[in-house]
């Protein structure tokens, strides 16, 4: 069974004025996304890609269709139990949502003190984390005294500290030059090869898409116009 399974799934929005049609955001859409794989979905602004990401991350519900998160059916769970699939995804962002006024630790620190974790083991996870995103000597630093790369990667460990199983990042290489964009894409591939962390990444920028998904779908109008693997859409000659 697939990670994440989502089957005809639609979101609609109420009409923008009155008397206009309903916004069709996703509009059907049927996708797997394996254990261990890296899904990049594709397309331009407005074609449904941040919708469709929190329909996976159980903000918001379908209209209609299902969406399976880890074997749990979203559209049948109370809000508690919703609660609990939000903790097994990470997320990154484009404008990272860092919280200025906490240090990069303390960044790190906060979803492990919401999960109740004891003071040592926090400590213990925050280095680990830290060490591996390349940010030890950080610590104490606050974000605005951060490049973007280096905030991007607190990103990362953030979302990482309460061991996801799926990282979902949306355009979060968009607010990046090319070469700190390219080292946010290393950091996320060793995310899946050394934790076999599933990653679905969103984005307009097909160039990270290229680098690092294994699979691609492409959105347009809320639907999947094109899927396949990466060599098949892209290398293919
Ligand atoms: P993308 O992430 O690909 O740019 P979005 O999912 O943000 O696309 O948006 C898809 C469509 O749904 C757009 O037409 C957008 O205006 C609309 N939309 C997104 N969120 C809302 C909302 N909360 N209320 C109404 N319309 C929305
Ligand atoms: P805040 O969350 O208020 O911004 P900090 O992020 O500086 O504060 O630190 C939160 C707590 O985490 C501190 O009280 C300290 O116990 C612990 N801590 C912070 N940095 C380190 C570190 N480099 N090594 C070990 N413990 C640390």
């Amino acid at each position: 069974m697939a990670l994440i399974e989502l089957r005809d799934v639609a979101k609609a929005y109420p009409p923008r004025r009155r008397g206009g049609d309903p916004v069709h955001a996703v509009d059907g859409v049927t996708l797997d996304v394996a254990e261990g794989e890296i899904l990049g979905i594709v397309g331009y602004s407005g074609a449904g890609k941040s919708t469709l990401a929190r329909l996976i991350n159980a903000l918001e519900p379908a209209t209609s269709g299902s969406v399976v998160v880890a074997g749990q059916d979203l559209t049948t769970l109370r809000e508690s139990e919703l609660q609990k699939v939000r903790r097994t995804i990470g997320m990154i962002f484009q404008q990272f949502n860092l919280f200025h006024s906490r240090t990069v630790w303390g960044n790190i620190a906060y979803p492990l003190k919401v999960a109740g974790i004891s003071a040592t083991e926090q400590q213990e996870r925050i280095s680990e984390l830290l060490h591996f995103v390349g940010l030890a000597d950080k610590a104490h630093q606050y974000p605005e005294q951060l490049s973007g790369g280096q905030k991007q990667r607190v990103g990362v460990a953030r979302a990482l500290a309460s061991s996801p199983r799926i990282l979902l990042a949306d355009e979060a290489t968009s607010a990046l030059d090319p070469e700190t964009t390219q080292g946010v894409v290393d950091l996320l591939r060793r995310v899946n090869a050394e934790f076999g962390i599933t990653i679905v990444v969103i984005t307009h920028e097909m160039e990270v898409v290229k680098n690092l998904a294994d699979r691609v779908a492409v959105m347009e109008d809320g639907k999947v116009v094109e899927s396949g693997t990466t060599f098949d859409l892209f290398a293919r000659p």
